[in-house]
């Protein structure tokens, strides 16, 4: 099997690293490559696939958009989130997947987060926020999205059957969530920081925060979650749990939660060094 992950800038991805353990945990035979593609070349590379130079990729900034239309197929849950991150190669077809939505529900069951009935609170109306909102509505959650631009927080939040709530209102909205889920780039590496974390301490004593940045691991806003005794999930999670439902979709084999465990705690220790 011949897998790769594209983008531009595409060096620094883990997707690689976490790909290979899958395939030698697996059993699976192939190669898992780094592929600099561009908006210019992106036709070229899926022509490539469809050629079956490759089995499948995984898609990152800034493609996740523009390959949608270049597929031949994609699953309706996909074309809803409209972002690719995934794509399979197979009889000389382009079939494409979205695995962010699904693997931030995924990651928080195995941290005992049950979505059913919960209300999550969703920071930010982006890619990944749409991804998630979209995947905890369906998985049961009240959603609401609260962003500084209050026009994508209400479109996202009809899309979702929740409700909006102005980025001024935050503390408020805090008050009745039983999941926190960031995902503005506020608090990442060489992105500006909250202005103030004073919602953290609205949340009530069960809720849980998941912040999808991960580069830095331990994030102001997971370090308050965590001085608040709360349940705090960092982005590396996600980037594990999106990895193994992609890699199912390559291999037909969903690697196991042990294995998704112990990749998870070895990537969070070499950030912790
Ligand atoms: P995106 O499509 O650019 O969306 C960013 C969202 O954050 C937008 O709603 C934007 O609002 C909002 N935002 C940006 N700056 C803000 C600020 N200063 N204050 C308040 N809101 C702000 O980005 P994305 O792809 O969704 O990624 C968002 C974050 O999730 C990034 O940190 C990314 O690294 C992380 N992520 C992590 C994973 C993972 O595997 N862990 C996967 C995907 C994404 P405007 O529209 O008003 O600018």
């Amino acid at each position: 099997m011949r897998l790769c992950v594209i983008g531009d800038p595409v060096g620094h991805s883990l997707s690689p690293r976490i790909h290979r353990r899958f395939m030698e945990a697996c059993g699976t035979a192939g190669s898992y490559e780094t592929v600099t593609v561009t908006l210019e070349t992106l036709a070229d590379f899926v022509a490539q696939g469809r050629r079956g130079v490759w089995d499948g990729c995984n898609v990152t900034m800034p493609l996740k958009e523009y390959i949608l239309p270049l597929l031949d197929a994609v699953e309706p849950w996909t074309a809803a989130c409209g972002a690719v991150n995934t794509v399979c190669f197979r009889d000389g077809r382009a079939v494409g997947y979205n695995t962010d939505g699904p693997g931030v529900v995924e990651s928080l069951r195995l941290r005992g987060f049950a979505p059913s009935g919960q209300a999550a609170l969703v920071l930010g109306a982006g890619g990944a926020a749409k991804a998630a909102a979209l995947a905890l509505a369906q998985a049961g959650c009240r959603v609401t999205v609260c962003a500084r631009t209050m026009e994508q927080a209400a479109v996202l939040a009809t899309r979702c059957g929740g409700t909006a709530s102005p980025w001024a209102e935050l503390p408020r909205a805090a008050a009745a969530c039983g999941l926190l889920l960031n995902a503005t780039p506020l608090g990442m590496a060489g992105s500006p920081e909250f202005e103030s974390l004073d919602f953290v301490q609205a949340l009530p004593p069960e809720a849980m925060v998941y912040d999808l940045v991960y580069h830095p691991t331990d994030t102001r806003l997971l370090r308050a979650a965590e001085g608040r005794g709360l349940t705090a999930v960092g982005g590396l999670a996600l980037l594990v749990q999106q990895a193994a439902l992609a890699f199912a979709h390559f291999s037909g084999t969903m690697p196991d939660a042990d294995l998704c465990r112990s990749i998870l705690r070895e990537l969070e220790d070499e950030a912790a060094e």
